[in-house]
């Protein structure tokens, strides 16, 4: 790779639970597999899991709307041929650096998200529209969020993981 040449970094907001996904019952030698860039993963969690357009989405981590959705289709590609061909998948690598961000939270419906910082205070929730929304102050919020669903993890790599069950109502009014 020459020295010097200018990357063009993309900004990433969480970090994967895991890096690597493998079809079960079949050696890990015997496996062909995909791999998935940090930058490539992130357009996949935004557009596709948070549903986010693709301005949106391309704003988020500072590329071009061309750019994303070169990102986009690349990261589809391949999660598509590891599925249909049954290989396995390594995320690793990337031009990207960690965005750090603020964290929301809307009083109505309990929902939580990430705002990273150089952009506007949103104005309502995403879930509800709701404009009760406040900011969350969170330790460590760039460290490890994303993960942290599943409960058998707790402890194993700092913050971030074992929360989970019980956490939109952890704050407050679980009205019962
Ligand atoms: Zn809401």
């Amino acid at each position: 790779m020459p020295m010097g040449r200018p990357v063009c970094r993309r900004r990433i907001a969480f970090q994967p639970a895991a890096r690597v996904f493998k079809p079960a019952g079949i050696p890990g030698r015997c496996l062909d597999e995909e791999i998935l860039s940090l930058d490539e993963l992130e357009a996949l969690r935004l557009a596709d899991l948070e549903g986010q357009y693709q301005e949106a989405a391309a704003a988020e981590m500072g590329v071009s709307r061309g750019t994303f959705g070169r990102i986009i289709e690349t990261a589809r590609r391949k999660v598509a041929s590891a599925l249909v061909n049954g290989y396995s998948i390594r995320i690793t690598g990337g031009h990207v650096t960690m965005t750090e961000y603020r964290r929301f939270q809307c009083s109505e419906c309990g929902h939580d998200w990430n705002v990273p910082f150089g952009t506007d205070r949103p104005e309502a929730c995403p879930a509800c529209k709701s404009q009760s929304i406040q900011r969350v102050e969170e330790e460590a919020v760039s460290a490890g969020r994303g993960g942290g669903r599943g409960c058998c993890h707790r402890g194993g790599h700092g913050n971030g993981g074992g929360r989970g069950q019980g956490r939109r109502g952890a704050r407050g009014e679980n009205a019962s």
